[in-house]
C-alpha cells in the first residue's frame, strides 16, 4: 500500500498528487532538501523515519515523480509504477506543462489514470506472487515479460478511451497480464485516445505534441560499494587495547608530566617555533581577527578540457556524420538545438570527470554517486543551439558541487559564542577523530584564534587513554599562554589524569568553566579507530552526557576512500550508542595537513557529502597560525582543473 505519489517540478512545486494518508515529518520535503538539491539522486531509495521514497526524473519537462510508502513494506511494483506513471503523465500533459511551466495547469484528470495503473500493477504482481517458484530457465522469459509490462499497462489502459470514459476494468487488465499476451490495439487507436485525453486534460485544447515512446530517462542507480577503501593508513601512534579498566601503576606510567621538555621552553623559543608573524593576520573592521583563506591558484587556462562532444556522439549521430550526405543534416540538427542528451553522449564525459575526481582524492563511491546524480539530471534534456555536451556537463557538475559544499548554516563560531555568553553559559566544542590526525594540534590552533579574539578558553583534557596526551595538551596550553601578547584572552587546562571516565571529566570541566566565567570549553578526546566499539561507546556517552554545542570531526586531507567509512561509523556510533531519541551527529569538520596535498582536495568533498556538514577550517602546517578557511570556490576550482 502506498502513502503518496506526487509529481513536482524541479522548483519543488506540486503539479499533482495522490495521497492515501497524511504524511508526518515531511518526508517529501526532506527528499527535496537532502537528496534532490544536494545531488544525492545517484542513490536508489531515500529513507526518512518510517518512510521509503523513490523518484524518477522527466528531465525534458523538468519534473520529478516521487512515490512514498512504509519502509517495512516490500512493494515489487514500485519501479514499474514510477516509470509507467511518468510516461503516461508526460505523454498526456507535455503541452500543458510546457505552456505554463506547470504552474496553472489542471492535472486533476490524472487521478483516475493513476488509480487504474496502480490497481493493474498490484493485481499483476499479486498474481505473480502466487505462481509456482520460477526456475532458472524461466528467467529470460520473465525478463521479457517485465520489459513488455509497461506497454501492456499502457495499452490496456487506453483501450477504454481515456479517463472520461469507462476504462478497462481490473479483470481485463489482470487477465491480459496473466496471459502475457499483447493486446491487439493499433497505434491509431492509441493516438486517438491520447488526443481525447489531452482535450479533457488541457485547458488549452489539443496539444501539438505527438506520442513518443522514449526510453525511460530514469537513471541507473548505483549501489554504494560496501567495501571500505583500501587506503587504510598506519596509525602514527601506538595503539593500546582498551579493556575499560586501568591499573594504578599503569596510570602512573602514562603520566609523563614530570619530565616534559616543555618546562624548559621559554617564551622566545615558543615564539620562534610556533609563530610566523607574517601569518598573524589582521583585524577586520569589527575588530575581529579572521582566519585567512587558503590561497587559490587563479589559472583558468588550466581548466580541465573534457573531450569534445564530437567524440561522444551517440551511435546514430556518428552514423549520420560518417554517412556523408547525412552529415549536413546532423550539423543542422545540432545548431537548431534538436540534440537530446543520452547515456551514450553523457557516459564518456562523466567517466572522464569521475576519473579526474578520483585522482583528486574524492572517494570512489562519492564520485560514482555524484556522476550518477548529474547524469540523471541531464538525461533527456535538449541541447540549445551551439551548446556542447561537455560544457553542459561541466556546468552541471560545477553547480552540483557548489550545492553540496555550500554550508547550510552559519559558520560564525564567534557569533555563536556571543549567543552562549548572553545565555550565561560556556560554549562547548568537542573534537573527535581517529588517532594521529591532528586533533590536539588543531584544537590548539582554534584556541589561539579564540585568544586573539579575547576569548577565555578552557581546554578539557579528555583523552584519558593515550599515554602522553595530557602532557601534550599541557605543553600546548603553556605555549599558547606564552604567545599571547595582548587582549583579554585566557587559556587554562582542565586535567584529571588518565584512566578516568572522559564523559565525567568533560562534565566537570564544563561546570568549572561555568563557575569561573570561561567563554569556551574545547574538549580533546582520545583518537579511536571507527571499528573500536568500546571507545566509540565511550565517545557517544561523552556527547550524550555533555551535549556540546559543536561536534567537530578532525580528519586528514590525505584520506581517500577511508573517509567514507570513518565518517559513517563515527556518525552511526553517535546515533546508535546514545540511547537518545534525538541523537547528535557530526556538526562539521576540520581538515588537517592541507599543506601536504597540493590540489588533491577530494577529502573536502567526500566529507561534506557524507555528513552534509561544512568544513570549518583547514590545518595548513604545524604552527598555531596555520589555520585557514577553505572557500567553496577553491574546492570546486581545484576539483575541476587539470
Ligand atoms: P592527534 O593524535 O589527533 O591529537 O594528533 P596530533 O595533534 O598529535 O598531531 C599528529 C601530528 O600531525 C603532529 O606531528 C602534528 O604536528 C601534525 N599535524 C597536525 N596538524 C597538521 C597540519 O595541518 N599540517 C601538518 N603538516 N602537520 C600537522
Amino acid at each position: 500500500m502506498l502513502d503518496l505519489f506526487t509529481v513536482l517540478n524541479k522548483g519543488g512545486l506540486v503539479l499533482w498528487k495522490h495521497a492515501y494518508t497524511s504524511l508526518s515529518g515531511g518526508p517529501v520535503e526532506a527528499l527535496i532538501k537532502n537528496v534532490l538539491i544536494e545531488e544525492r539522486s545517484g542513490t536508489d531509495t531515500y529513507v526518512k523515519d518510517t518512510y521509503a521514497l523513490k523518484w524518477s526524473f522527466a528531465n525534458e519537462l523538468d519534473l520529478v515523480f516521487v512515490v512514498a510508502y512504509q519502509k517495512i513494506l516490500q512493494l515489487p511494483y514500485i519501479d514499474e509504477l514510477l516509470e509507467t506513471v511518468k510516461r503516461l503523465f508526460v505523454e498526456t500533459y507535455k503541452d500543458t506543462v510546457i505552456a505554463d511551466q506547470g504552474i496553472h495547469g489542471d492535472y486533476s484528470n490524472f487521478d483516475s489514470i493513476f488509480t487504474k495503473v496502480l490497481q493493474s500493477l498490484e493485481t499483476k504482481y499479486s498474481s505473480n506472487r502466487t505462481r509456482a517458484p520460477r526456475k532458472f530457465e524461466d528467467t529470460k522469459k520473465f525478463e521479457t515479460t517485465l520489459k513488455g509490462s509497461q506497454s501492456e499497462v499502457f495499452v490496456t489502459f487506453f483501450l477504454g478511451g481515456g479517463p472520461g470514459t469507462q476504462i478497462a476494468n481490473n479483470k481485463s487488465i489482470s487477465s491480459s497480464s496473466e496471459s502475457g499476451g499483447k493486446l491487439a490495439v493499433d497505434d491509431d487507436e492509441i493516438t486517438k485516445n491520447i488526443k481525447a485525453l489531452k482535450l479533457q486534460g488541457s485547458p488549452r485544447g489539443p496539444g501539438k505534441g505527438g506520442r513518443k515512446h522514449g526510453t525511460p530517462s530514469r537513471s541507473n542507480s548505483t549501489t554504494p560499494s560496501t567495501t571500505p577503501g583500501t587506503e587504510k593508513k598506519k596509525s602514527q601512534k601506538q595503539m593500546r587495547v582498551w579493556d575499560g579498566q586501568i591499573a594504578k601503576g599503569e596510570m602512573e606510567a602514562l603520566d609523563y608530566s614530570g619530565g616534559s621538555n616543555a618546562d624548559a621552553m621559554d617564551e622566545d623559543m615558543v615564539k620562534s617555533q610556533h609563530m610566523d608573524e607574517a601569518k598573524l593576520g589582521s583585524k577586520n573592521k569589527q575588530g575581529i581577527y579572521e582566519v585567512q583563506d587558503v590561497d587559490m591558484v587563479e589559472d583558468d587556462d588550466d581548466d580541465y578540457e573534457f573531450a569534445d562532444d564530437i567524440d561522444h556522439m551517440d551511435n546514430t549521430q556518428q552514423q549520420q556524420q560518417s554517412a556523408g550526405g547525412t552529415g549536413i543534416f546532423s550539423f543542422l540538427k545540432s545548431i537548431s538545438g534538436q540534440r537530446e542528451m543520452t547515456a551514450d553522449t553523457l557516459d564518456p564525459i562523466l567517466a572522464s570527470m569521475k576519473e579526474m575526481m578520483i585522482s583528486k582524492n574524492v572517494a570512489k563511491e562519492i564520485a560514482d554517486r555524484l556522476c550518477e546524480s548529474v547524469k540523471s539530471s541531464l538525461l533527456g534534456k535538449k541541447l540549445g543551439s551551439f551548446e556542447r555536451v561537455s560544457v553542459v556537463v561541466r556546468t552541471s557538475m560545477e553547480s552540483a558541487l557548489k550545492r553540496i559544499l555550500t554550508p547550510k548554516n552559519s559558520l560564525d563560531i564567534l557569533r555563536d559564542i556571543e549567543q552562549a555568553k548572553s545565555e550565561k553559559r560556556p560554549y562547548v566544542i568537542t573534537f573527535i577523530g581517529v588517532n594521529g590526525v591532528g586533533k590536539s594540534t588543531n584544537l590548539s590552533k582554534v584556541c589561539f584564534w579564540l585568544l586573539q579574539n579575547n576569548i577565555k578558553v578552557l581546554i578539557a583534557a579528555c583523552d584519558t587513554f593515550r599515554s602522553g596526551a595530557v602532557e601534550q595538551l599541557r605543553v600546548h596550553a603553556r605555549n599558547l599562554r606564552a604567545l599571547q601578547t595582548s587582549g583579554g584572552g585566557v587559556v587554562e587546562l582542565f586535567e584529571r589524569g588518565y584512566g578516568k571516565d572522559s564523559a565525567g571529566i568533560a562534565k566537570d570541566a564544563i561546570a568549572y568553566a561555568g563557575t569561573n566565567n570561561f567563554d569556551v570549553v574545547l574538549i580533546d578526546t582520545a583518537g579511536r579507530m571507527q571499528d573500536n566499539e568500546p571507545l566509540m561507546r565511550a565517545l557517544s556517552k561523552l556527547v550524550s552526557v555533555n551535549n556540546p554545542d559543536k561536534i567537530i570531526f578532525v580528519g586528514e586531507a590525505l584520506v581517500g576512500n577511508e573517509a567514507v567509512d570513518q565518517l559513517t561509523k563515527f556518525n552511526n556510533a553517535l546515533k546508535d550508542f546514545s540511547g537518545l531519541q534525538n541523537p547528535r551527529h557530526i556538526d562539521g569538520m576540520i581538515l588537517t595537513k592541507f599543506d601536504t596535498i597540493d590540489d588533491k582536495v577530494g577529502a573536502a568533498l567526500t566529507m561534506t557529502y557524507i555528513t552534509g556538514q561544512p568544513i570549518y577550517f583547514v590545518g595548513c602546517g604545524q604552527t598555531y597560525l596555520d589555520l585557514k578557511n577553505l572557500r567553496v570556490s577553491h574546492i570546486v576550482h581545484s576539483l575541476l582543473r587539470n
